[in-house]
């Protein structure tokens, strides 16, 4: 396979162009890239326009510092408005956010896909159906286990906990072929071992004859009729570029597809657009242990716990260099100076809810606003999870636990009563969330959803989303692998569609 292609960036491009496809994708993450690869494999000329750049691993420094402002959106300060205020990252790069993530992939799980036939009405989502999907997604982007010794003295931890206290977990399976555990996932992968959509999909459309649009920021989609005539873009170099195609794909991501679409006035008659934004909120615990962990070695995410994944509670693998455990720690001034101090005896782990709150997503002057408010069920999701992640840190040898919650004292003695009487509200939780979805979703009804279960969205003939907005709920697990493998069927089908017309 071709490991690049035709590019055209942005920044060189300073006047107006018009040219013409078969079909034009916006966005190269998780949904747009692997929908431009199976148009593009069944024969249809594409088009790939993306906001970012094209990046190259062999500048990536594994600095904190230098790469967020590379290859994050806003530098990765995206922020959402509520209670409590919660940060936000996604990527702006060729690969979209699965340049940035951590890897891992889970497929959709059934009791998930069993709620959307009935309360969505998407009846052909099966697990029979997607399999063949997601064997074809995972083979593409090199799905397996962590092993056991790239895992990281940090999740060696947990899972000694989990093991004594008979807990269900185990190693995460991830997209990372000859992953060398550096432990920089976040800031784009130095070892070029994760295969993230930019070095995959895109890949695989441009050996199918694509060409990528680099700098390439798509504002205008002109209507004629119930189709869409135009793509109307801005380029990074001043310049103008006017898509002609049959079909349009947007796989911009939850935040950026419903801004498009209502700036142009599209998709607003449900109401829907903008709204149901779950976020699948997620916080980290930190162990004080006797011993070396050195956390920011091994794979960051490499093992996973889901004894109450039912409960809608998940507990993930999270580690960070020094710098960043930093600006992470619920403490400050000389408490904060002595946990630093430590740090290379201190271990981390995640928890994440599936999310009951919901948010919405508006703009001001072009940016877009977050309201987003953490149900407080949620707040209780948390503090259950933080219990029994405590629980499983002292059962394998934790002298403190920390949780990052207000007003909950660093956790001594294997006793964790103070969390548990302790009376948790939302604005007392420190949150990040990493998974947004939901902005745009599907549904067999058009009063209840913006796009139909082939992804098209209602009333127009030729405009399909493919990306996180789609999903009409949390999934309750990390969603790269539910957005790829709803994107190639949409396309597959889109593709066939043509065929037979
Ligand atoms: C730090 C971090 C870790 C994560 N870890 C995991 C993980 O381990 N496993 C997992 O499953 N998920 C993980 N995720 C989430 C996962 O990566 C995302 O859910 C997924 O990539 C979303 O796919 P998408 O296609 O909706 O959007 P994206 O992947 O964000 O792609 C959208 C693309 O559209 C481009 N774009 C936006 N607007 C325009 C425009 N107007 N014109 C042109 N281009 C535009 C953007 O630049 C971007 O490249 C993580 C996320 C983060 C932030
Ligand atoms: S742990 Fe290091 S080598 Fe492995 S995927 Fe992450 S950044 Fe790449």
């Amino acid at each position: 396979m071709r490991t690049t292609g035709e590019i055209v960036r942005g920044a060189e491009e300073a006047r107006e162009r018009v040219v013409t496809f078969d079909a034009v994708v916006v966005g190269t993450g998780a949904g747009g890239a692997p929908a431009a690869a199976e148009l593009a494999a069944a024969g249809l000329s594409v088009a790939m326009l993306e906001e970012g750049d094209w990046q190259d691993a062999d500048a990536f420094t594994a600095s904190p510092r230098d790469m967020m402002p590379r290859l994050y959106r806003d530098g990765g300060q995206s922020v959402t408005i509520g209670d409590p205020p919660i940060v936000l990252p996604t990527g702006r790069a060729v690969g979209g956010t699965t340049l940035i993530n951590s890897g891992t992939c889970f497929r959709t799980p059934s009791r998930i896909l069993a709620r959307w036939r009935d309360e969505f009405g998407l009846d052909e989502l099966t697990d029979e159906a997607l399999a063949p999907v997601f064997d074809d997604v995972e083979a593409t982007i090199g799905v397996a286990e962590v092993p056991a010794d790239l895992a990281g003295e940090n999740a060696a931890i947990v899972r000694r906990g989990v093991e004594a206290l008979g807990y269900s977990g185990g190693f995460l399976r991830r997209n990372a072929r000859g992953c060398v555990g550096s432990g920089v996932c976040a800031f784009g992968c130095p070892a070029g071992a994760k295969q993230h959509t930019g070095v995959t999909f895109v890949p695989k459309a441009w050996a199918a004859g694509a060409v990528l649009f680099t700098g390439t920021r798509v504002r205008e989609l002109a209507v004629r009729g119930d189709r869409i005539a135009e793509v109307v873009a801005a380029t990074s170099g001043g310049g103008t570029l006017r898509v002609r195609a049959d079909v349009v794909v947007l796989a911009c991501g939850a935040i950026g597809t419903p801004l498009l679409l209502r700036r142009n006035g599209l998709a607003t008659g449900s109401g829907q657009l903008g709204r149901n934004l779950s976020i699948h909120p997620a916080s980290a615990a930190r162990a004080r242990m006797d011993h070396e962990v050195r956390m920011w070695e091994g794979v960051p995410q490499s093992y996973y716990v889901d004894e109450w994944a039912d409960d809608g509670i998940m507990l993930e693998g999270i580690a960070a260099p020094p710098d960043q455990a930093a600006m992470a720690t619920p403490r400050v001034g000389p408490e904060l100076r002595e946990l630093m101090l430590d740090v290379g005896r201190t271990a981390t782990f995640g928890v994440m809810v599936t999310d009951e709150g919901r948010g919405a997503i508006h703009s001001v002057r072009g940016r877009p606003v977050l309201r987003y408010d953490l149900h407080p069920e949620d707040a209780r999701r948390f503090q259950r999870g933080f219990a029994r992640l405590a629980e499983i840190f002292f059962a394998a040898g934790a002298r403190e636990v920390i949780v990052p919650i207000t007003g909950v004292p660093t956790l001594t003695g294997g006793d964790i009563g103070p969390l548990e009487r302790a009376r948790v509200r939302p604005r007392d939780l420190h949150l990040m969330a990493f998974h947004p979805l939901g902005t745009a979703r599907a549904g067999a009804d058009p009063a209840r959803s913006v796009v139909d279960g082939d992804l098209r969205v209602h009333g127009l003939r030729n405009l399909y989303v493919a990306d996180g907005s789609v999903i009409p709920s949390s999934p309750g697990v990390n969603p790269q692998l539910t957005i790829m493998a709803l994107a190639t069927r949409a396309a597959r089908r889109i593709a066939r569609g043509r065929l037979a017309s």
